[in-house]
C-alpha cells in the first residue's frame, strides 16, 4: 500500500485542525492557502493605527469537545476571556490562534489553487501560476463551499450536487480608528438594525490599547450584497454613516483611519448538516465550517470529524 501524501486546500481553523492532527500522527500532508498568511476568516488588518480583526471576533461553544478544546487554547495562552462578550477571544488577535496551529506544518502560501487534475499516479493541484504540485493520494478541500465546488473535477458529481446545497453569502466589514474616545459604552451590539449585522470595539478585547480606539462594523448579508461591488473606500463610508445613524450614544467624529474588506463568502447561510464530504472512491474530501453551521465551532468539528475518518482510511 502507498503511503499517504495529502494536500490540503485551505488554511482557515477547519485546515489547520486537520492539517495538525494528521501531521501529529505523521502523516504527510501540505496545506495550500491563495493568502499571505494562514488563518483564512480568522485574519486581521495591519494598520498604522492598529491591528484589526476583520473576521472571527469570539469563540463559544455548544458542545462539551469543543468546550475543553477552548480550555486548552485557554491555559497554552492563545485565549482570554472578553467581558464584553462574555466568550472567549485570541489574545491580541484572532489569528494568534491560527498562527500557532500552523507552526511545523509544510504550508504553501500564496498560492491559489486552479484546478485539480487526477491521473494514474495520484492527485496534481495546479496554480494560477501554471505551476503543478503532486502526485498526491488524496485532496481535502477546507475551502467555503463555493470555492470548494470551483474545484471540483468532472467526476466529483455527487460532491458538487452536495456543495450546490450550501448557501453563503458576503459579509462586508468597515474598520475606523478614533483619536478621541468615542463615548460608546456598548462594545460588541448584534443585530442592532437590518443593515448592520456586528458593531465591535476591537480595543475592548484583551491585551489591546486603549487609544485609538479600534472599532468593526460587519454590513448584514443583505447590505453586503447590494454594495457587493463597490469600492472599500465608499463601502467604509457608507457603513460610518450608517453606523452613525444607527447609535444614539453620541456623535463619531471623522475617524483617523478607515477602510473596509470585503468577504464574498463570509457566513454560511444554509449548512449541510454533514459533518463533512468523502469520495473514498477518487480520494477526495472537503470540510469547512459550512458542513455543520455558520462559525468557527462548526469548522473545528468539521475538521475533527474528517481527521478521524482519515486516519482510519490511512492506517
Ligand atoms: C465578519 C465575520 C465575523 C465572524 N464572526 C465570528 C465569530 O465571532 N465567531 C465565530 O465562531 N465565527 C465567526 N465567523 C465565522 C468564522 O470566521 C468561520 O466560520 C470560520 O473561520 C470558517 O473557517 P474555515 O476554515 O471553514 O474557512 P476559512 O476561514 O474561510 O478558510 C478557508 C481558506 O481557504 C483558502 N482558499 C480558498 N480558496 C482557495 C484556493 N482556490 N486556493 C488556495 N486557498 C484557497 C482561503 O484563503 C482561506 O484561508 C465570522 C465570519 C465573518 C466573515
Amino acid at each position: 500500500m502507498t503511503a499517504a501524501k495529502i494536500a490540503l486546500v485551505g488554511a482557515g481553523l477547519a485546515g489547520l485542525t486537520l492539517a495538525r492532527q494528521l501531521a501529529d500522527h505523521g502523516v504527510e500532508i501540505t496545506v495550500f492557502d491563495k493568502a499571505r498568511g494562514p488563518g483564512g476568516r480568522f485574519a486581521n488588518r495591519r494598520t498604522e493605527s492598529g491591528v484589526f480583526d476583520l473576521g472571527c471576533q469570539l469563540l463559544t461553544a455548544r458542545t462539551p469537545a469543543f468546550t475543553q478544546q477552548l480550555q486548552k487554547w485557554q491555559q497554552e495562552g492563545l485565549l482570554a476571556p472578553w467581558p464584553a462578550s462574555g466568550s472567549l477571544t485570541g489574545i491580541g488577535r484572532m489569528s494568534r490562534l491560527t498562527r500557532y496551529l500552523s507552526q511545523g506544518l509544510s504550508l504553501q502560501q500564496n498560492t491559489r489553487i486552479t484546478r485539480l487534475q487526477r491521473d494514474e499516479q495520484g492527485w496534481w493541484l495546479q496554480t494560477d501560476q501554471m505551476e503543478f504540485y503532486g502526485p498526491y493520494t488524496q485532496v481535502v478541500l477546507a475551502t467555503p463551499a463555493s470555492q470548494a465546488a470551483a474545484l471540483l473535477p468532472p467526476q466529483a458529481e455527487e460532491m458538487a450536487e452536495q456543495l450546490g446545497r450550501v448557501e453563503e453569502a458576503p459579509a462586508w466589514v468597515a474598520y475606523f480608528a478614533f483619536n478621541q474616545p468615542t463615548g460608546i459604552s456598548v462594545a460588541l451590539e448584534d443585530d442592532p438594525s437590518p443593515d448592520i449585522r456586528r458593531i465591535t470595539c476591537l480595543s475592548s478585547k484583551p491585551a489591546q490599547e486603549a487609544a485609538p480606539e479600534l472599532w468593526l462594523v460587519e454590513a448584514s448579508a443583505s447590505w453586503s450584497q447590494q454594495h457587493l461591488d463597490e469600492k472599500a473606500s465608499t463601502v467604509a463610508t457608507r457603513l460610518l454613516h450608517l453606523w452613525q445613524t444607527t447609535t444614539d450614544q453620541g456623535c463619531l467624529s471623522h475617524p483617523q483611519l478607515l477602510g473596509a474588506h470585503r468577504w464574498l463568502y463570509g457566513r454560511c447561510h444554509k449548512a449541510l448538516q454533514q459533518a463533512y464530504l468523502a469520495d473514498s472512491n477518487l480520494g477526495l474530501y472537503a470540510c469547512g465550517d459550512y458542513c455543520l453551521g455558520a462559525d468557527a465551532e462548526a469548522a473545528w468539528q468539521s475538521a475533527q470529524a474528517l481527521a478521524k475518518a482519515l486516519q482510519e482510511t490511512i492506517q
